[in-house]
């Protein structure tokens, strides 16, 4: 989280090679390969995957159950990929406990993180060459097969930097996969890292609140905030104001009655 702010000058950069490259980017409403409500299934057709140098490729549905903590009604959700690259240290376990605890702060709002689809993956050349240069990124953004958004990336980066970063849509109106994705290292589990946050704080939760809430901007203020700048302010609390903008993300949707 500190240390995204270097990175978010970086985006800036990376962000002007995704326009270019937009052009030929898909649209993003597309469902997931999955195939119906299975906890567990690998998808029957793998050749896109194959195709774009990913192996062993094994999807699975996780719905995350709404927060004990909560008092009141949920009136929003949304969900989110998850793409766990085999080798970087990630585990399936860690990736579902990581969204619980973020669906306990987006409770916050009425929103419930509803559920997560992990995928487990080999890693393809270009998932094995992260280090954060546009062209890694956008390629593997392009190059992995899922089309809907958010998702998260859990990688290794390679020059062990303490990295987590978000890719919020902003005024753009490109289309190019690189948007409302969000990068986790393996380095944010590092001891010298997590000393400098509070325990209540959460990757995932800053992260998707860059995508939610459409900035790369943090708060500045004398509370603690979920996007404070300030490490040892930077918590689990989401404001109203906050909390409105959340839910009127297009990632965000309506809860229907009969849910
Ligand atoms: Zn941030």
């Amino acid at each position: 989280m500190n240390y995204d702010i270097a990175i978010k000058n970086l985006l800036c950069a990376v962000f002007y090679m995704c326009s270019i490259v937009s052009s030929d980017a898909q649209a993003q409403s597309s469902k997931f390969l999955y195939a119906g409500n299975s906890n567990s299934v690998s998808i029957s057709n793998t050749s896109e995957w194959n195709a774009n140098g990913f192996t062993d490729v094994i999807i699975q549905d996780v719905q995350i159950p709404k927060s004990y903590k909560h008092t009141s009604e949920y009136t929003h959700k949304f969900e989110y990929a998850a793409v766990v690259l085999r080798g970087s240290g990630w585990t399936y376990d860690e990736v579902v406990k990581r969204a619980v605890r973020a669906e306990e702060i987006y409770s916050q709002c009425n929103v419930w993180i509803e559920g997560i689809q992990i995928f487990l993956t080999d890693q393809s050349n270009e998932s094995r060459a992260f280090s954060h240069k546009e062209k890694t990124d956008l390629i593997f953004t392009k190059n992995i097969p899922i089309k809907s958004r958010p998702m998260i990336i859990y990688f290794n980066d390679d020059k062990d930097r303490n990295i987590a970063y978000a890719v919020p849509r902003k005024n753009r109106k490109s289309q190019h996969p690189y948007i409302n994705t969000i990068w986790m290292s393996i380095a944010i589990k590092t001891l010298a890292y997590q000393k400098l946050l509070p325990n209540t704080y959460s990757d995932e939760a800053h992260e998707l609140g860059h995508l939610l809430l459409n900035t790369t901007k943090h708060v500045f203020s004398n509370e603690e905030n979920f996007m404070h700048e300030i490490d040892n302010l930077a918590t689990d609390r989401i404001n109203t104001d906050q909390c409105e903008i959340i839910r009127n993300s297009p990632l965000v949707s309506l809860i229907k009655d009969t849910e």
